[in-house]
């Protein structure tokens, strides 16, 4: 249902991951852009391979490092975030993500997964401190950055039955698992239902018609649409971080049991 509230200009965010701006990622990433503006929202583009994204994290990432130490990330992460010491660039990411009501990562499936570029722009900006650890709010549900929608935006190769229920590759929301849970949820954002396009290795024009159709309504529910229901880690896990007994509905196996049933 549209309100005055889900009315409300807002920011967004999108992280797109590919190295050529003809192709088809980047054309989806430019349609988001149009549809999002000319909804009255603002949007800002993080084009990781256009901005020469330095995807690995390493000794160069600690000014504040010296050789002669062991290079320990997770404490390294926590001291430069909360001493204001990270590079310009992890800190001008940082900066995008605290602004935005909305982020959405736009690029290809390759090996199941993102793009290296991508990971990499994950593992330098969502740091120990920003992101998550003991500095900020706990995990799954809270989260340091709550209050953010999420939304993938992905490219397939293979054909939609190959991920479904009896899909050679699994179903896909058990392959964007580490994704929508793992790193969304995790961080406290509300991940959406991924937005797929299947079969894009020889995409008809009808196809690639419809998918923006199909993309247009995605958007216009960014604010609107329900996130997955992924189940809260302070009410349904118990200290060891597993499921409570009896939560999940009768029959529910595998990683649907860490989602909630939708009524
Ligand atoms: C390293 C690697 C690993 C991969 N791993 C997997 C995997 O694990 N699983 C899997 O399923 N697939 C995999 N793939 C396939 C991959 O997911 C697809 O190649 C990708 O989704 C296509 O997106 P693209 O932006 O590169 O498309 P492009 O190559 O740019 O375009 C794809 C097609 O879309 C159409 N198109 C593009 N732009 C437009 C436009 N503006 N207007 C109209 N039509 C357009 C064209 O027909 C074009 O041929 C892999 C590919 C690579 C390179």
């Amino acid at each position: 249902m549209t309100t005055e509230a889900t009315r409300q200009p807002k920011k967004i965010l999108i992280v797109s991951a590919h190295p050529e701006p003809r192709s088809l990622n980047s054309t989806m990433t430019s349609f988001a852009v149009e549809q999002l503006r000319a909804a009255g929202h603002e949007v800002r583009v993080s084009d990781l391979y256009a901005m020469k994204w330095k995807a690995a994290v390493d000794a160069d990432d600690f000014p504040d490092h010296t050789a002669d130490q062991p290079l320990d990330v997770l404490a390294a992460h926590e001291q430069a975030t909360l001493a204001g010491r990270l590079t310009p660039d992890v800190a001008s990411e940082q900066e995008k993500v605290r602004w935005s009501d909305a982020v959405i990562l736009q690029f290809p499936m390759w090996w199941f997964s993102m793009p290296a570029i991508l990971k990499g722009w994950i593992d330098r900006v969502f740091t120990n401190g920003f992101a998550h650890g003991p500095a900020v709010p706990p995990p799954y549900s809270e989260g340091a950055l709550g209050g953010r929608r999420a939304l993938v935006s992905v490219t397939i190769g293979a054909r939609e039955s190959s991920f479904s229920d009896r899909g050679i590759h699994g179903r896909l929301a058990d392959v964007l698992f580490p994704v929508q849970h793992g790193l969304l949820w995790f961080t406290g954002m509300a991940p959406l239902e991924p937005f797929a396009m299947y079969g894009t290795v020889g995409l008809t024009e009808e196809q690639f018609t419809a998918a923006k159709h199909e993309y247009r309504r995605r958007l216009d529910g960014l604010f609107t649409d329900e996130p997955v229901p992924f189940r809260s880690l302070a009410d349904d896990y118990n200290r060891d971080m597993r499921l409570r007994p009896g939560l999940e509905a009768p029959g529910t196996i595998g990683l649907d049991i860490h989602v909630r049933s939708r009524a």
